[in-house]
C-alpha cells in the first residue's frame, strides 16, 4: 500500500545548527538527504518514520576540502559531486569508480555518500572503498563532535554507531595512497541500475615480490561490508607465488559468510569473490610467462584440433556435451584465463536441463561410478577429487551415503559438491545444510559447484599443477 502524505511531516530548517538543535530537542525526527532510500520506502508504504527533517543542500554537508593531509568530504555530497572532484578521481579512484556504478544519472545527482553509509546495506557500492581507504567519520550533534573509524561504524546488519540526535557530518580520507595500486569491481546482473551480487575494492603497495600494505574489502558477503583481514594477512606474510595466491583464496573463502538471496547464491558469491581476488592479485603481479608458455602449448594444440576431437577432449572437464561444443566453438583462446572465463560464461548461460547432463556425469560422493557412462579421464579425476571421502572411516561414509539417499529423494538428482581439498566431515555438513535449500537455490548452488569443478579440471588438463 502506498503512503498517505497527510501522515507525514517534513521540515527543512536550512542550517546545520538548526537541524542539530531540532534532533536534540525532540526525539523522533529522521534526517532525509537525497531521499533515494527514504522515498523508496515512502512510495512502498513502508516508511516507519513520520517526522522527516531535510538536510539536503546544507552547505557544511556539501563541501569537499583539503585540510592538512586529509580530504574532508561532506556527508551530503552526491555521487555526481564525487565523480566531478579532481582530488577524488585522481587520488581515490576506488570511490569515484563506485560512485559511477551507483544507480542511474538521476540517482547519482541525488543520492549522497552519507545516505549510503547510514542506510547500511551490506550490498552498498561505496562502502568497500571507504573500508579500503580506512576512512574516518566525523559525527556531529548539539552535544559536539566525535571522530570514529568508518571500520567500526557498522555494528551489525543495518545497525550503526549513530545516536538518534547525530548526523554524519564528514567523511575523512588520508591523502597518502599515491603509491598504491587500486582495484574496484562490481558484479551485478547488468552493468547499470543493478544492486550488486558482490563488489570488491582492493588497494596495495608492493616492492619486488612482496606486498608492503594491502587492503581488500567486499560487499554482499556478510551482514556488513567486510574488510578481509585474514586474506590480507596471508598476502603480507608471504612472497608472491602461485601458492600465495591459492592460500589467499582459501583464506578469503573461510572469512566470508554470504547468504543465498534473490540476487545470487552463496556458492556463486564465494566462487566469484575468489575470482575477483585473483584478478586483483594479477594486476599487482602479472602472470608468470613460464607457466603461461607451458599452458599455451596445450592450448595451441587444442585450438588447432578438428571440432569434434576438440569438444571430446574437453568433455571430461565438465560432462556436458552442450557445454563442450559451445566452448569449442569459441576457440581459439590465447591463454588460460581467456579459456576459463569463456568456460564459466558458457556454463552460466546454459539451461538447467543442459546442466543435468553434467551433474549426471559424476559419481555419488563416496562412490566410484557415475550413473551414466563417462570417459576414463573423468573417472580418474572424480576418484582423485574424492580421495579423502574414499579413505574416511566407515561411520562417516555411512552418514554421507544416507545423506545422498535423502538428497536424491528430495531433489531427484545426485548431490554435487566440489570435493577437492574438502574433508569428509565438511562435505557432510554441506550436504546437511543443502538439504534445507529450496529447489531453485539448490539448483543454482549445484551449478556453482559444477563451475568450480570444471575450472579445476580445465587447469589440470592444461597441466597447471600449481593451480591445483
Ligand atoms: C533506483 C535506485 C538505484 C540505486 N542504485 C544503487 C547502487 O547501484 N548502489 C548503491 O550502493 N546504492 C544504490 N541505491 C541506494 C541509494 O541511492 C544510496 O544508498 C544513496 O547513497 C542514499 O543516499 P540518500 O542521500 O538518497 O539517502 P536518504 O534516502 O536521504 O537517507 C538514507 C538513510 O540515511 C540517513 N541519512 C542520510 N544522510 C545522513 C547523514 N548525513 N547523517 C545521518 N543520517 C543520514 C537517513 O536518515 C536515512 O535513514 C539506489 C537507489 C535507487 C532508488
Amino acid at each position: 500500500m502506498r503512503s498517505l502524505p497527510s501522515n507525514y511531516e517534513l521540515v527543512a530548517p536550512g542550517s546545520l545548527a538548526s537541524v542539530l538543535a531540532l534532533l536534540a530537542r525532540e526525539p523522533g525526527w529522521t534526517p532525509v538527504a537525497g531521499g533515494t532510500e527514504v522515498m523508496v520506502q515512502y512510495g512502498a508504504g513502508k516508511l516507519a518514520a513520520q517526522r522527516l527533517v531535510s538536510i539536503w543542500g546544507i552547505p557544511e554537508l556539501r563541501r569537499i576540502e583539503t585540510i592538512a593531509d586529509e580530504l574532508h568530504i561532506g556527508a551530503g555530497c552526491t555521487y555526481t559531486d564525487l565523480r566531478r572532484d579532481s582530488v577524488i578521481t585522481s587520488e581515490f579512484p576506488l570511490l569515484s569508480t563506485a560512485a559511477s556504478w551507483t544507480g542511474s544519472i538521476a540517482n547519482q545527482n541525488r543520492g549522497t555518500l552519507g545516505g549510503n553509509i547510514v542506510n547500511a546495506s551490506p550490498a552498498a557500492d561505496s562502502l568497500p572503498a571507504l573500508l579500503a581507504y580506512e576512512a574516518e567519520l566525523i559525527l556531529t550533534s548539539a552535544r559536539g563532535e566525535r571522530r570514529v573509524p568508518y571500520g567500526d561504524f557498522h555494528t551489525g546488519y543495518k545497525q550503526t554507531l549513530l545516536s538518534p540526535d547525530e548526523l554524519i557530518r564528514t567523511i575523512v580520507l588520508k591523502r597518502r595512497f599515491a603509491q598504491y595500486v587500486g582495484y574496484a569491481r562490481k558484479v551485478g546482473t547488468r552493468s547499470a541500475q543493478a544492486i550488486s551480487k558482490l563488489c570488491m575494492a582492493g588497494l596495495a603497495k608492493t616492492s619486488g615480490k612482496s606486498i608492503d600494505d594491502v587492503r581488500i574489502s567486499i560487499a554482499s558477503m556478510a551482514p556488513i561490508p567486510l574488510r578481509l583481514r585474514a586474506t590480507e594477512q596471508v598476502l603480507l606474510e608471504r612472497e608472491w607465488s602461485i601458492e600465495t595466491l591459492r592460500a589467499a583464496r582459501r583464506a578469503l573463502e573461510s572469512e566470508v559468510s554470504p547468504i543465498d538471496d534473490i540476487r545470487s547464491t552463496r556458492a556463486y558469491r564465494v566462487a566469484v569473490a575468489g575470482n575477483l581476488l585473483e584478478e586483483f592479485l594479477y594486476t599487482l603481479f602479472p602472470r608468470d610467462g613460464a607457466i603461461d608458455q607451458r599452458l599455451n602449448q596445450v592450448l595451441e594444440r587444442w585450438n588447432a584440433l578438428p571440432f569434434e576431437d576438440a569438444a571430446t577432449e574437453i568433455l571430461s572437464c565438465c560432462g556436458s556435451y552442450a557445454w563442450a561444443k559451445k566452448v569449442t566453438a569459441a576457440r581459439p583462446f590465447s591463454d588460460t584465463e581467456a579459456l576459463l572465463q569463456s568456460a564459466s560464461a558458457v556454463w552460466r548461460s546454459m539451461q538447467p536441463e543442459e546442466w543435468m547432463e553434467a551433474f549426471r556425469s559424476h559419481p555419488r560422493i563416496g562412490e566410484r561410478h557415475a550413473e551414466v557412462e563417462t570417459t576414463a579421464v573423468s573417472q580418474a579425476w572424480s576418484a582423485g577429487e574424492q580421495t579423502a571421502v574414499h579413505t574416511a572411516d566407515a561411520e562417516i561414509r555411512r552418514a554421507i551415503a544416507e545423506g545422498n539417499r535423502r538428497y536424491e529423494e528430495r531433489f531427484a538428482r545426485i548431490f554435487l559438491v566440489c570435493a577437492s581439498g574438502k574433508q569428509p566431515q565438511e562435505i557432510l555438513k554441506i550436504l546437511e545444510r543443502r538439504l534445507t535449500n529450496d529447489d531453485d537455490t539448490e539448483l543454482h548452488e549445484s551449478a556453482a559447484e559444477q563451475e568450480q569443478i570444471l575450472r579445476l579440471r580445465l587447469r589440470r588438463w592444461l597441466g597447471d599443477q600449481e593451480g591445483m
